[in-house]
């Protein structure tokens, strides 16, 4: 595995792959790399006869309160991880090679970006299509994978790559998990033992609200009672919705493939998950 840090390194070995004819799958991260990176190489390595990944801890997509500064850094551990792994390409742009003086594009969507995470989290989709679409570009990857950990993500990148015809498929890698249900998250670590102990709450609560819809419960009761429990258990809760997994649209419970999203706070740190529902009418 080669480590590459610019643009004019980046693209010699990816022309030569492609003039080879071989397929290239990338795998963008934010480093901090857990179990659900991991998935989402291997993925990619069923995907592509080439995987790329990528290493940006995005400033673009972190909000002044947020943790910009302390999140987890360790290039040699997560190089070390991705090589193992199978990764061809390691990918580390510096923030002002992406970012240089008198960049002054921003790529911003509505729909499947308003809502949910959005009304939390200020301009953090706008700074997520904005890199994606440049490592995209960068890369002229035939295949990107994302996590369905991050769905509200998912589906943006999704209407970000449909609307703006670029080439790259996007598939989705099922959430990684710990032991108890934990969704795996490089923010895990921010976590002391008492919280730890109460994160699992987050996945037991959208799976009980999950069987209760299923069991035909009404939706404004089922996320009734999900919420309280969330409420219980996190020190607060942005937020637990139900929305149509496809273009995250409010969902009435009619008969169309559902998503439960959610986002509880333990302490400073946040925590996001989700799961499928398919609500009958
Ligand atoms: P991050 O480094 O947190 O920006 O995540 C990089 C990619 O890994 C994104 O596509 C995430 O959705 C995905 N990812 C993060 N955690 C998980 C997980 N537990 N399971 C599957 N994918 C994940």
């Amino acid at each position: 595995m080669r480590t590459v840090r610019t643009a004019a390194d980046l693209a010699p070995t990816l022309d030569a792959w492609r003039a080879d004819g071989e397929t290239i799958a990338l795998a963008p991260t934010m480093g901090a790399l857990h179990g659900g990176h991991l998935a989402l190489v291997s993925l990619a390595r069923r995907r592509a006869d080439r995987v790329v990944a990528s290493l940006f801890v995005n400033p673009r997509q972190f909000g002044p309160d947020e943790d910009f500064a302390r999140y987890p850094r360790d290039e040699a551990r997560d190089a070390a991880l991705l090589r193992e792994a199978g990764v061809d390409l390691l990918y580390v742009p510096d923030a002002d090679a992406m970012f240089p003086e008198g960049f002054a594009t921003t790529v911003s969507l509505s729909g499947p970006a308003l809502g949910l995470e959005a009304d939390h989290r200020p301009g953090f989709f706008d700074g997520v299509a904005t890199v994606v679409a440049k490592l995209l570009a960068r890369t002229g990857a035939d295949e990107a994978v994302f996590g369905e950990k991050d769905y509200q993500q998912l589906v943006v990148v999704r209407r970000l790559v449909a609307d703006l015809d670029l080439r790259a498929r996007i598939v989705a890698c099922p959430t990684a998990r710990e032991s108890d249900g934990l969704a795996m998250s490089s923010r895990n670590a921010y976590l002391d033992a008492d919280r730890r102990a109460r994160a699992p709450a987050l996945y037991a609560a959208l799976r009980a609200t999950a069987a209760a819809l299923l069991d035909g419960a009404p939706v404004g009761e089922a996320l009734r009672e999900g919420r309280e429990a969330l409420r219980r258990a996190f020190d607060r809760l942005d937020y637990l919705e139900l929305r149509d997994a496809a273009t995250l649209a409010p969902l009435d419970g009619t008969g169309r493939t559902g998503r439960l999203l959610a986002a509880a706070r333990l302490g400073a740190t946040r925590l996001i998950d989700n799961v499928a529902v398919d609500v009958e009418g």
